[in-house]
């Protein structure tokens, strides 16, 4: 099989592990071996994921371990967005033989795309981006707001829903201190 570049991304709440653990157990049903790395702070319930650190460190490790198992058809990474921007030379190597499918967030609380996310969007041959529900208005959520935990919630929903929601463009508000004026501004101060 030819390699392949696949992309899950959307704002909090949307379901991009979801979806990538649909496309895993579909894998997992045709018996097709696969990786999957995960940074080892992010909460997700898929379980068996080799957890990892974010830096190029973590990086050269991913790649020593895929090294170690040529028979994975598919190699995937959850929260990709989180990863330095040295997973795309691993990404790049690994998408000529296989598939490689990576799930994050594509921006930031603060509307600011997440550079190593943006590079992998420009490199992928599938994209597909996921949106949720304004937990204010209830209409096309594509960002995702942080805010404080609330106490009152139950601990498993408060967990799952710690810091931050998912937000429409309208009704999503960016701290003071990190105010863009537009997405312009996130180029201009590179
Ligand atoms: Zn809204």
């Amino acid at each position: 099989m030819a390699g392949r570049l696949e992309i899950v991304c959307g704002p909090v709440g949307s379901g991009k592990s979801q979806e990538l653990e649909r496309r895993l157990f579909a894998l997992q049903q045709a018996r097709m071996p696969f990786l999957l790395f995960r940074p080892d702070f992010l909460h997700s319930k898929m379980q068996d994921a080799i957890k990892t650190g974010t830096d190029k460190r973590a990086v050269e490790f991913m790649m020593h371990v895929a090294g170690k198992f040529p028979e994975a058809e598919a190699i995937s990474v959850d929260g990709a967005n989180f990863y330095s921007l040295d997973i795309l030379h691993a990404v790049e190597t690994w998408m000529k033989k296989k598939r490689v499918i990576c799930a994050g967030l594509d921006t930031d609380f603060a509307g600011k795309p997440f550079e190593t996310m943006a590079m992998l969007l420009a490199i992928a041959d599938d994209i597909h981006k996921l949106s949720a529900i304004c937990t204010v208005c209830k209409k096309t959520a594509t960002r995702s707001q942080i805010v404080e935990i609330d106490t009152k919630l139950p601990q498993d929903i408060a967990e799952q829903s710690a810091f931050y929601e998912p937000r429409c463009l309208e009704c999503h508000q960016i701290p003071q201190d990190y105010m863009p004026k537009s997405n312009l501004r996130w180029m201009m101060e590179r």
